[in-house]
């Protein structure tokens, strides 16, 4: 469960990006936020996870504030957030297997995620998720040679590997041609549905946002301004 309680997040230069949002997700649903570029969709995921300070309100994560957390409390929360952006943020350099085990790392210490060393259920986990978008076959590939969808789908498997509880993708398939496109919204779809993982997907796509979520948040200048089920969506197109 998530939930923003009067949350506002002002940044530095004055600029609103979210005001006063009051906004529940139940576990396991699949909630998609569309809006304009520059509406807050953004903004609200990042305030989720505490990628940045919401400037008032109040965030909960599984009935837990991660607003109030500190330390090993939000790193502990922030371990059961998996985060996918649209520049993939893969490491280049590195295998697959590599960037699919920096899904473990908040579970180690520091000097043993240096050393690269994994134990085996870290090596049993990624190979899990790997096999679950379907690129147990590239595992040794390094990142930088993959297409930009299986790309996307190495770092679903990262999310995977990290045992997240609640999926965020902010715009995850904005650089994506529309054949792969859906190759990772239904990647995503099928984690929803068969691992019950909450998940919440930024979008500009209206269309595409019908086609897969089981509730649609519209989103306007840091307003929420629409929120109801795909067909309702539609019925207000
Ligand atoms: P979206 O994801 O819907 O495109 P954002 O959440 O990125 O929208 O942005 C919401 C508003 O906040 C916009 O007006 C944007 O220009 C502004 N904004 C986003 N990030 C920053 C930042 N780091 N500093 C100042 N303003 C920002
Ligand atoms: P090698 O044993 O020759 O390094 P592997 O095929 O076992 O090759 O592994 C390929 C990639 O996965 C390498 O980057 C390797 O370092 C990494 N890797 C393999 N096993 C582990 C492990 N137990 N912990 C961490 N990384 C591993």
């Amino acid at each position: 469960m998530i939930e923003f309680k009067k949350v506002s997040k002002v940044y530095p230069n004055g600029t609103v990006g979210l005001n006063n949002i009051d906004l529940r997700i139940e576990p396991g649903e699949f909630v998609v936020i569309v809006g304009l570029s520059g509406a807050g969709k953004s903004t609200m995921l990042r305030s989720i996870n505490r990628l940045h300070e919401i400037s008032s309100g109040e965030i909960l994560v599984d009935g837990q504030s991660i607003t109030a957390a500190r330390g090993r409390e939000l790193r502990v929360m922030r371990r059961g957030i998996g985060m996918i952006f649209q520049s993939f943020n893969l490491v280049k350099r590195s295998s697959v297997l590599r960037n699919v085990l920096a899904g473990r790392v908040g579970y180690h210490s520091t000097i043993r995620t240096m050393l690269g060393l994994f134990p085996k259920r870290d090596m049993d986990l990624a190979f899990g998720a790997l096999g679950r978008v379907n690129m147990l076959e590239k595992a040794y590939q390094r990142a930088d040679q993959l297409s930009g969808g299986q790309q996307q789908r190495v770092s679903i498997a990262r999310a995977l590997a990290q045992e997240a509880k609640i999926i965020l993708a902010d715009e995850p398939v904005a650089s994506l041609d529309p054949l792969t496109t859906r190759q990772v919204m239904d990647d995503l779809q099928r984690i929803n549905r068969e691992l019950g993982i909450t998940t919440v997907v930024n979008l500009h796509f209206i269309d595409l946002a019908r086609e897969y979520a089981t509730r649609i948040i519209g989103v306007r200048a840091g307003e929420i301004v629409f929120d109801g089920t795909a067909e309702q969506a539609t019925d207000e197109a």
